[in-house]
């Protein structure tokens, strides 16, 4: 990549769902540290619906900063939704997300602007530590992170959250895939791309409860796997197989025995049928299966493929 020049834009994305206790002091942080960098600069609050204080702090901070921009939801669409909002709007050459929280440290942004300006198209938070959660969330999120990358056909890195920055070709690529399930972190993984990690520690919520509920947790986990991963349809399959091969021995089995003259109760026989039939209905189910995934895939209409680099084209 040429030399990043000085001039260009920097979007900061920051998604807002009651966040009044924070707000005030989470605006300083983030314009110090975006001031600071040098370049030209726009940070655009989405506002998810807050029912607290959260529109009015942003009305007079965007009547104070012509950099501040403020885009608000009729109601709360989820974070992904509300990021990917902030993304429609930045005009920045490299776009920037964070969270309001301060979880994700502001200094950080220093360390992801570098990497960008060493040529990384995608530069992502790479947490070493997590400060002030809990055991639950700490031990969940743990173990989410290896099954997902276990499952998922594309790399989607460790411990890794949507605190990140992207350039601006790679936020391009982004803003066309409009999947209604979203999953950022994936989708970045999905993209390719030359992607670098940023390592920090993850601060603790300087005010303020978490904003994602146990049922959105969830929901997110759900949308990482379904949206990166086949392999609950495929299981199905597997379990078919394995269940068709266990029948075929047993059925050996038996009819060796009965050549044999060993005498054996004759509903073995029944169930070697009923275990026969219901493995049957599990390949089925993992044939319709693979029809739902090509749906599926069409559905989404992420592009055929991404170009990163066109030489003499
Ligand atoms: N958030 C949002 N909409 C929601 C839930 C959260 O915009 O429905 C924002 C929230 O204000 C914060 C970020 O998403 O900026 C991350 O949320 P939170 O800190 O509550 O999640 P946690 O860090 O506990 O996972
Ligand atoms: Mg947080």
């Amino acid at each position: 990549m040429d030399t990043v020049k000085k001039d260009k834009l920097l979007s900061l994305i920051v998604p807002v769902y009651n966040e009044e206790e924070v707000l005030p002091i989470s605006y300083e942080k983030m314009n110090e540290a975006m001031a600071n960098l040098g370049y030209r600069y726009e940070i655009i609050y989405v506002n998810d619906g807050s029912r607290d204080g959260s529109m009015k702090i942003l009305r007079s901070i965007a009547k104070d900063n012509p950099h501040v921009k403020v885009r608000s939801f009729s109601r709360n669409f989820g974070h992904q939704t509300a990021v990917t909002c902030g993304m429609d709007a930045a005009k920045g050459d490299a776009l920037i997300i964070i969270d309001v929280d301060l979880q994700d440290p502001p200094e950080v942004i220093a360390d992801m602007v570098k990497a960008w300006e060493n040529g990384a198209d995608i530069a992502y938070g790479k947490r070493l530590k997590r400060k002030g959660e809990t055991v639950f969330k700490k031990l969940t999120a743990f173990a989410y992170y290896r099954i997902l990358r276990a499952m998922s056909a594309y790399p989607i890195p460790l411990d890794t959250g949507d605190f990140r920055l992207l350039d601006r070709k790679v936020a391009d690529v982004f803003l066309k895939m409009r999947e209604h399930n979203r999953f950022l972190r994936g989708m970045s993984g999905w993209m390719g791309f030359e992607a670098v990690p940023v390592e920090y520690v993850r601060n603790e919520r300087y005010a303020g409860k978490t904003k994602y509920t146990l049922k959105k947790m969830l929901r997110l986990a759900s949308d990482g796997i379904i949206g990166f991963s086949d392999r609950p349809l495929t299981l199905c399959g597997e379990f078919g197989i394995g269940l068709f091969v266990l029948d075929v021995l047993g059925l050996i089995a038996l009819i060796v025995l009965a050549c044999c003259n060993v005498a054996f109760p004759s509903w073995l026989w029944a169930l070697c049928g009923v275990v026969g039939i219901q493995a049957a209905a599990l390949l089925f189910m993992a044939m319709q299966g693979m029809y739902l995934n090509r749906i599926y895939d069409e559905v989404k209409a992420r592009p055929l493929y991404i170009v990163a680099e066109d030489i003499n084209l």
